[in-house]
């Protein structure tokens, strides 16, 4: 048989767990013939996969994976909580999400859920915690996320909720006039005074020094 019209876009492409290999074999005939790919997965099995099911992103896993529980995972529901959010027009928060522009980094989204939790845990992330944006606003992207705790005080949809900063402790500033002033909400707080978000995130963490821009940042956690 001779093979035509063969798409070679998602050869050594990731999808999830799975990377493409060069290998394929298609079954049925045209107009319904279908493409599978030969798969790696992350822990080296190989599975054929169809390709509408790669580029759906439906399969990401080898049997073997998907089977080890990785979809009963707190972190894999809220990774693709997020997909669901900034992708899937059904969705009934996309209107909140996707609809506005939000999108998922690349480094997430081609990397997949692996790649989301490699950041997750080295970031704090713990069963409990939930996803937070700095800047309310933005991307899902490193920069922009922290795992966060809410507090029970703060009731859903409060404006400006009160966030538990379970790394960074008691979070406050010396302003540049002197006067001291405690941080619930980092996003907030930039945007009250002009601020830039990852800046401001990035001296409490200790990333750049703690005074940006004549502001003094403290946290009980790392000072
Ligand atoms: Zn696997």
């Amino acid at each position: 048989m001779i093979v035509k019209h063969v798409k070679l876009d998602i050869v050594g492409k990731k999808f999830g767990s799975l990377t493409v290999t060069d290998k394929y074999k298609q079954t049925g005939e045209l107009p319904n013939r279908k493409t599978s790919w030969l798969c790696v997965c992350d822990c080296g099995n190989e599975v054929w996969v169809d390709r509408n099911a790669l580029k759906r992103r439906k399969t990401e896993f080898c049997n073997k994976c998907r089977e080890s529980g990785v979809r009963n995972e707190k972190l894999y529901h809220i990774y693709h909580g997020i997909k669901q959010r900034c992708y899937n027009p059904n969705n009934p928060r996309y209107e909140c999400y996707g609809g506005k522009g939000v999108v998922m980094c690349d480094e997430w989204l081609l990397g997949g859920y692996d790649a989301f939790k490699r950041w997750a845990i080295s970031n704090g992330y713990k069963d409990g915690l939930s996803i937070d944006r700095l800047d309310s606003n933005g991307d899902y992207t490193p920069s922009n996320c922290e795992w966060v705790t809410v507090s029970e005080n703060a009731r859903r949809g409060d404006v400006g909720k009160v966030k538990a900063h379970t790394k960074l402790g008691y979070v406050y500033v010396i302003k540049p006039d002197g006067s001291r002033e405690s941080i619930t909400n980092i996003s907030k707080f930039a945007r009250d005074n002009n601020l830039n978000i990852s800046n401001v995130s990035a001296a409490i963490h200790g990333r750049i020094h703690r005074i940006y821009k004549g502001y003094e940042f403290h946290s009980s956690a790392i000072d």
